[in-house]
């Protein structure tokens, strides 16, 4: 079946570019390994299909699904979230351009930003994106191309007003991006609240069982996208068959899936916040955090990310990072399986010791969907260390 706008968002997740194979009728559309088509006679192209690069129906059925589930007319898949980041950057500045960014960004976009394409000739600016003050006045001392920000960031778990900072990026002639990665399409459509450009690494929530890496651009205007599509084709960086269909087949739960992270996730900052060693627990779905309300406007639910500072300081986030066995320590976030992470060391190494950089007493959760009371069991067994 082909999908509408009006159908609910787990409908569209599950039929979105998935009709069923018309010669056999398989349910499950096959995955497309060829990486040529034959052509009736020159330039006889069955479909527009000509060259792997270029198309696949198995790249193309998940951008469908992407597109559909971001409220988006076109989307792009690539290879990884920092390699759509790249393609989006390529095609739609020039040298001389400025990106403001939010001064807690993940440490890699800002490295591919300030580190590689840098030397190409862009230039950023870092600022509190909470701030549109500053946001304002960095936009206007430059000749700034985006505005680009996390919402929830990572890891701090700052929240973004999108429709505010969209006015702000628009006022100046610039585009609005959103790294819509933390969230995902089902819990926030920054889109509809006047982004220009969403960007993911779908790596994360969208894959959702950490086992494929990918990314994806999403934007709801035909010139934008010309130029996006054609930077896809030319640079290359896209999605092969299998990763597109493990990402396709990841995507089609996503709601159920943030349903239970945002579940466990909020069961998770509760519990945290009742402990005499925390400092301080960052979780948007808790009251007395900062963007409490305004995540309440913008997202459907909170989702999966906890991040949580010590009072003993980083040798109590270490211990505690190192010390649960449901909880698996390491890096990348949004899987089935809860993860735990110390920034400083490891996803935000890269920006140590710079305006970047992440608290040494912080580490971030990423809350699965395991039981929850086994979440908890596990926390509160490495927190007996901290003794
Ligand atoms: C992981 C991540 C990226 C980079 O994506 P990759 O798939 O690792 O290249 C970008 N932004 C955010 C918020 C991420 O968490």
């Amino acid at each position: 079946m082909s999908v509408s706008e009006n159908q609910g968002f787990n409908t569209r997740a599950v039929h979105a570019g998935q009709a069923f194979e018309p010669r056999t009728g398989a349910v499950v559309p096959p995955v497309h390994f060829s990486s040529t088509y034959a052509q009736d006679g020159i330039g006889g192209l069955r479909d527009g299909y000509e060259y792997g690069r270029g198309t696949n129906p198995t790249r193309d059925a998940l951008q469908e699904q992407l597109a559909a589930l971001e409220g988006g007319s076109h989307a792009y898949s690539f290879s990884s979230g920092l390699a759509a980041e790249d393609s989006l950057i390529r095609a739609l500045t020039r040298p001389g351009d400025h990106i403001v960014l939010g001064n807690d960004a993940y440490g890699g976009t800002y490295r591919l930003i300030s580190r590689v394409l840098g030397d190409w000739g862009i230039g950023n600016t870092p600022v509190d994106m909470a701030d549109l003050d500053a946001v304002r006045k960095a936009v206007a001392a430059h000749k700034t191309r985006f505005v680009w920000v996390e919402t929830p960031s990572n890891p701090l778990m700052k929240i973004t007003d999108i429709e505010a900072l969209a006015a702000v990026a628009h006022d100046a002639g610039a585009l609005l991006v959103v790294d819509n990665t933390f969230a995902s399409p089902y819990l926030q459509n920054p889109l509809a609240l006047g982004a220009d450009v969403v960007v993911h690494s779908t790596t994360k929530y969208i894959g959702g069982h950490s086992d494929v890496v990918g990314g994806a651009i999403v934007v709801n205007d035909a010139e934008l996208a010309e130029k996006i599509g054609f930077v896809q084709f030319a640079v290359g960086a896209v999605s092969g068959p299998m990763d597109a269909f493990l990402t396709t087949r990841g995507l089609k739960t996503l709601g159920v899936r943030m349903d239970r992270h945002s579940d466990n996730g909020q069961a998770v900052a509760e519990w945290l916040l009742e402990r005499p060693e925390v400092e301080a627990v960052l979780y948007p779905g808790l009251p007395s955090h900062p963007g409490h309300e305004l995540a309440k406007k913008q997202m459907k639910k909170f989702g999966g990310m906890v991040s949580v500072q010590f009072k003993g300081g980083e040798a109590a986030a270490r211990t505690v990072a190192e010390n649960t066995s449901v909880f698996t320590l390491a890096e990348s976030l949004g899987g089935i399986e809860s993860l735990m992470n110390y920034p400083s060391e490891m996803t935000h190494a890269s920006v140590k010791g710079t305006e970047l950089a992440v608290p040494v007493n912080l580490i971030r959760l990423s809350c699965g969907i395991e039981d929850v009371e086994d979440l908890i069991a596990d926390l509160e067994r490495a927190f007996t260390f901290l003794k």
